[in-house]
């Protein structure tokens, strides 16, 4: 690539990535994306199993940063599947012109950092050597898929998938006995469809969930208009709420009402759908005892749409509260274990021992499959990052840095490797908010303060040591004053055998954390050496 000299390297080509470029081409710096994909967008691009669709709703699950943008787009469903992102992502990289400085099918192996010229040297797959000033990482939180390793999963006879790395001409599931191993929120989404295409279904559970329903549908005219008439001010709210949209809040305490008002309530949210339940009281994530009364709500729903009492059992989650592992929006998730055809398994009972030629074998009895299906999730926050060889000052590596968990400044720097950004990374709101408004936020942030050290005729910009150490304090103990920390969860890297228990994101808000960092911005970049 004849690229040298650039002022930014990005990498990756997701919604972060695609808007890290239009932002920084605008200001007149030169950029290149780098990204591993053959195709942009992401999430978007790798995950295609049936059903994906994201559960924030289309209307605030999109950019803002262009007025006519956000008016011409018309999304068709409250919740917009898979594809339409798709074709929405790539509708913007042609609207602003972004294709000619993306390189496609090329993974950034390293990125190290050189003192002597103050300037990253970024190499990759394909034998690319590229300098630049600053490095941002727009790598993903939710990129780096855990593989399975399944002893005997090389001996399988059948076809096997991995949600997040899904065969782009889809898969037909027709007639086949198929296994899906994992509940998580990719499983969820998938498993009602793949029951109505297979033969059979064996769904095989680790941790039950908690799942509200989506009630999906056609987008409200109605309700566009509306929104479309005060975008401006529907996006400011967005950005300065708890969670990067708005969602009302019933009370401060589940514990301050009646149990026949709290009932009332939850069945409100029910019956409204998706992701603002947790919302309801104040309390619900931080006191066990009103966190249990939504729980217990969950159970009973569970019990009554499920028409098997065993099954609705081991459907039950019990040992960790409510929404400290990321609730999941489903479409007949539940309901979809009354079928005929559908079988549930649980793994803490009778744990899989090994794949087999023929399927799978838990401790209990073997298992006939033409296909597997892997929804085991990623190895969220650090995953993408820690693939890519990065050294910063004095050839120290991030690996070595983050060996006991990820130290940043607030989630979008690292000591010691100056000039290098994050995009929602660990220790910023990130995956507890809608992600394009903390994407927007940080990139913002960031060309702000490329402006700024132009301007101010300045090199580097680096995080202090200091200032490091207070930011992580400071997410560790909001993080601690939750139950969070109380789920075997990805938030707290859980689901990585050996990876270091931390809770990985800020979860002090969206607005709050937006407010602190246009502070430091404001205080002269206060907490980082500009040289
Ligand atoms: P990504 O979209 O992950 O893009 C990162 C890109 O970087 C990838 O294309 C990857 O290939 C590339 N990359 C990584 N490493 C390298 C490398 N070394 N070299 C080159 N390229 C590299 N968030 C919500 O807010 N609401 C939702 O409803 C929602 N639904 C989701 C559903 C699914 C199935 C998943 C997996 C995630 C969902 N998310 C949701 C989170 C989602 O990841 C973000 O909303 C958003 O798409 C992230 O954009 P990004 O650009 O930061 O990262
Ligand atoms: P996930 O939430 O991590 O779920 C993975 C599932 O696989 C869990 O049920 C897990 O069980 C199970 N599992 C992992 N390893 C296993 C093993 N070795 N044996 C048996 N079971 C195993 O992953 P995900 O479903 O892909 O979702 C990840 C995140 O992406 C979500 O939380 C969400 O943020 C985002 N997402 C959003 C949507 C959406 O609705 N918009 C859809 C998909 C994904 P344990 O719980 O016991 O670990």
């Amino acid at each position: 690539m004849a690229a040298r000299d650039l002022d930014a390297v990005i990498v990756g080509a997701g919604f972060a990535g695609l808007y890290a470029l239009h932002r920084l081409r605008g200001l007149g710096f030169s950029a290149r994306v780098l990204e591993a994909g053959e195709g942009i967008g992401g999430t978007w691009y790798w995950n295609r199993y049936p059903g994906a669709r994201c559960d924030v709703e289309s209307m605030d699950y999109s950019y803002s940063f262009s007025e006519e943008l956000q008016q011409e787009w018309k999304w068709t469903e409250r919740y917009s599947a898979q594809p339409e992102i798709l074709k929405y992502i790539n509708h913007v990289a042609d609207r602003f012109d972004l294709r000619r400085d993306i390189r496609l099918a090329t993974r950034v192996t390293s990125a190290v950092f050189d003192e002597g010229t103050g300037r990253w040297t970024i190499e990759t797959d394909r034998g690319d050597r590229l300098n630049a000033r600053v490095c941002i990482m727009a790598t993903g939180c939710l990129s780096s898929v855990q593989e399975p390793k399944f002893e005997g999963l090389e001996t399988f006879r059948g076809r096997w998938y991995h949600t997040g790395k899904w065969p782009h001409e889809g898969v037909d599931f027709t007639g086949q006995r198929v296994g899906v191993i994992g509940t998580g929120s990719s499983a969820i989404q998938s498993i009602p469809i793949i029951a109505r295409q297979a033969a059979h279904l064996t769904v095989f559970q680790r941790t039950p969930n908690y799942s509200m329903p989506a009630h999906n549908a056609p987008l409200d005219p109605a309700y566009e208009r509306q929104v479309k008439a005060g975008y401006a001010e529907f996006r400011r709210q967005a950005r300065e709420s708890r969670v990067g949209f708005v969602i009302a809040r019933s009370g401060d305490s589940a514990l301050a009402v009646s149990p026949d008002e709290r009932q009332r309530e939850y069945e409100r949210r029910w019956a409204r759908g998706g992701l603002g339940f947790s919302a309801s009281y104040a309390d619900l994530l931080t006191d066990q005892t009103a966190n249990d009364t939504a729980a217990e709500f969950f159970r009973a729903k569970i019990r009554a749409i499920v028409r098997d009492p065993a099954v609705a059992e081991t459907l039950v989650p019990r040992d960790y509260p409510l929404g400290t592992k990321r609730l999941c929006v489903d479409t007949d998730y539940y309901a979809t274990f009354n079928r005929e055809n559908v079988t549930l398994v649980d793994l803490r009972k009778t744990p899989i021992e090994a794949i087999t030629p023929d399927g799978l074998r838990t401790t209990e009895k073997a298992y006939v499959f033409d296909s597997l299906v892997f929804a085991i999730g990623f190895d969220a926050m650090t995953g993408a990052l820690l693939a890519i060889d990065i050294r910063g000052r004095d050839g120290q590596p991030l690996r070595k840095k983050w060996e006991a968990g990820p130290r940043t400044y607030l989630g979008l720097t690292v000591a010691g490797f100056p000039n290098l950004f994050l995009i929602t990374g660990p220790g910023s709101p990130s995956v507890l908010s809608n992600m394009i408004v903390s994407i927007e936020q940080h990139v913002d942030w960031i060309a702000d303060c490329l402006v700024h050290l132009r301007d101010d005729r300045r090199q580097t910009i680096e995080a202090t040591v200091e200032a490091e150490d207070a930011w992580v304090r400071h997410v560790n103990d909001v993080g601690h004053m939750t139950l969070y920390p109380r789920a075997n969860s990805w938030y707290m890297g859980a689901n990585i055998p050996g990876k270091p228990r931390i809770f990985l994101p800020y979860i002090g808000g969206v607005g709050v954390y937006r407010q602190k960092c246009d502070e430091v911005a404001a205080r002269g970049y206060e907490g980082f050496v500009l040289s």
